[in-house]
């Protein structure tokens, strides 16, 4: 009797893990889920968001969704967050430990830290290519198969918001889909190539996000930044497309830098480009650095992480509202949205690589620059306290 149930008990043992390993090899690619391969066509924000959502409820070891808020037009504003197994569960620890580490919450740190990084994708919305590339890159992060991946995450935290402006991204989608051929036509000529005004780059009040960071007039900066500061990752990265005519960009910024960028936050604007470089050398894919984009204005996506004591960068794809499916060049090439894919999909493999590789660095940095700040604070005042047109400082 004893032998028979211990043959049942040790019977269902193997049935459970078989059916957990299938449940992890069943785990969709982007095209098994869409019905299509990414670049072939426009997703919807819905279509995205169900993808997102599949993913977590496929691996709610690896992966955890959170909707942090609204926008105007009363779509669901989301992040992921990605963890090795023994991370995930303890989230809020690890977020709680990266304030200690920037002094804003008592305490000592509890257990093993990891590195927090950041992706923000699409914040322009008619930059399209970013949400469609990050379908892959979460399926990639998220895949049972990927050692790469796994390792990453044994020292990483991966926060991901898949479209920080769906209202824009949707007006351009959709805007698309009502006047491209089918398949899309690459002459620079055809209507789907002139995206007429307001174009999907701003919000729904036409207000550009990438210049709210500091100031937050907007929902969707309002909400977002209240979970960003709660976090205050290491490392802050932003995806961008520009005119379709220029090959890729990464970091370093252009010259000059602002002077309270650190000496550390410098030389790793130079570590994350050779990342990157390594990347798309492999590739034989054009690429350009140090040129056109700067960290002055404090309220884009890379720099206010920078001023708050992060790693801040912005990637550019060749592309944005003019771009579509397919664009013919001036050199005779076409590009693709698969290119642009491919390349965005790149970037956030180097930048997650760089920061696992880096991690212990980081942190030390970033807790350095908090410090730093305390005891001896770059500006002469804490706060401005601006109210009924008077400005007045305290000190
Ligand atoms: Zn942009």
């Amino acid at each position: 009797m004893i032998n028979t149930l211990k043959c049942f008990v040790a019977c269902m043992l193997v049935l459970f893990s078989m059916q957990m390993a299938m449940a992890q090899e069943r785990l969709q690619s982007p095209e098994q889920f869409l019905g299509y391969k990414l670049g072939e066509q426009f997703t919807t924000h819905n279509r995205i968001l169900d993808y997102v959502n599949y993913l977590a409820a496929q691996a709610p070891n690896r992966i955890k969704v959170q909707e942090y808020g609204r926008t105007y037009e009363n779509r669901p504003l989301v992040l992921a967050y990605v963890a090795s197994d023994e991370n995930l569960p303890r989230l809020e620890q690890i977020r709680e430990n990266n304030l200690r580490q920037a002094n804003l919450l008592n305490g000592q740190v509890q257990g093993a830290q990891p590195a927090v990084a950041w992706l923000s994708y699409n914040v322009h919305g008619n930059e399209s290519v970013s949400s469609e590339a990050v379908m892959q890159v979460l399926y990639d992060l998220v895949d049972p198969n990927s050692a790469q991946s796994k390792e990453w995450l044994q020292n990483t935290v991966v926060i991901v918001d898949p479209m920080v402006n769906p209202d824009g991204r949707e007006r351009y989608v959709q805007w698309y889909k009502q006047a491209s051929n089918r398949g899309g036509n690459a002459s620079p000529y055809a209507w789907e190539h002139w995206e007429p005004w307001p174009g999907g780059r701003p919000n729904h009040y036409y207000f550009d996000l990438n210049r709210d960071w500091a100031w937050q007039t907007q929902i969707e900066s309002k909400n977002r930044l209240e979970v960003y500061n709660s976090w205050l990752p290491q490392l802050h990265a932003d995806f961008h497309e520009m005119g379709p005519e220029s090959p890729y960009y990464f970091s370093p910024a252009a010259k000059p830098f602002h002077e309270n960028i650190t000496p550390w936050q410098r030389q790793f604007q130079n570590t994350i480009g050779d990342y990157n470089r390594a990347y798309f050398d492999k590739n034989n894919w054009l690429y350009f650095t140090r040129e056109n984009f700067d960290l002055l204005y404090p309220s884009y996506g890379d720099t206010w992480p920078t001023y708050n004591g992060a790693i801040g960068m912005t990637y550019e794809q060749g592309g944005s509202g003019r771009a579509g499916l397919a664009y013919k060049k001036e050199d005779g090439d076409t590009l693709t949205l698969t290119d642009r894919i491919a390349h965005h999909v790149a970037a956030s493999k180097a930048t997650l690589q760089a920061t696992s590789e880096k991690a212990d660095k980081m942190k030390q940095e970033f807790r350095k620059y908090y410090q730093n700040n305390l005891k001896n604070p770059a500006g002469e005042y804490k706060s401005f306290v601006i109210k009924g047109g008077e400005l007045m400082l305290a000190t």
